[in-house]
């Protein structure tokens, strides 16, 4: 399974995602983690990126490329595993492209989980994360036993900064313009699944898991 996880923020990536490494048995390889280890490592792609993440600058596409290749010929890649993150454009894609072919690999399969923007904001909005353990809440849809307060820790719930529904309607804008171009790439090669975001998160994994079901065969 070479799944390419792609959605707004907000859709319920993370949680497919869990659901996904959980009853595949395949890692999640996210941008962030990517270069965080490469950088530990001190692999020569790492220190390069490092480089400009201590200027603050974007890593340019050749450093993410060669990193994005380091990592998914890795052993734990081997029978497959869910990019998130990555690529973010056209031109990635294509990279990717060439970094599959060159292992012998397809695509499984490019899931876009879509939601309706309102929805979006007011699940968004409402979250609440914990400052002890990291654990997320919601004011509607999860509240904690008591408010304010985490259930697991009893450490203290706050919002983050970017959460706020004025900043998350400008957040879902640039995702809409930034990725539309890679979606329409995924299109024509005809492995690109729409998968409706606005159900139970159950209902959202049993059709990530009918698609799954159907292209594997
Ligand atoms: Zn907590």
């Amino acid at each position: 399974m070479f799944i390419l996880l792609m959605g707004p923020p907000g859709a319920g990536k993370g949680t497919q995602a869990e659901k996904l490494i959980r009853d595949y048995g395949i890692p999640q390889i996210s941008t962030g983690d990517m270069f965080r280890a490469a950088v530990k490592s001190g692999t020569e792609l790492g220190k390069e990126a490092k480089s400009y993440m201590d200027k603050g600058a974007l890593v340019p596409d050749s450093v993410t490329i060669g990193i994005v290749g380091e990592r998914l010929a890795q052993k734990d890649c081997q029978k497959g595993w869910i990019l998130d993150g990555f690529p973010r454009t056209e031109a990635q894609a294509k990279a990717l492209d060439d970094i599959l072919k060159e292992m012998n690999i397809s695509l499984t399969a490019v899931l876009e989980i879509k939601a309706d923007a309102k929805g979006l904001i007011k699940r968004i909005s409402g979250r609440l994360v914990c400052k002890g353990c990291g654990a997320s809440f919601h004011k509607d849809f999860r509240p904690p036993a008591k408010e304010g307060i985490c259930d697991n820790c009893g450490g203290e719930l706050y919002q983050r900064a970017d959460d706020n529904e004025a900043t998350v309607g400008e957040r879902l804008e640039v995702y809409e313009k930034s990725t539309r171009p890679l979606i329409d790439y995924y299109k024509k090669t005809g492995k690109l699944y729409e998968i409706d975001g606005d159900q139970e998160m159950d209902k959202v994994y049993d059709d990530i898991c009918g698609v799954l079901k159907k292209v594997s065969r």
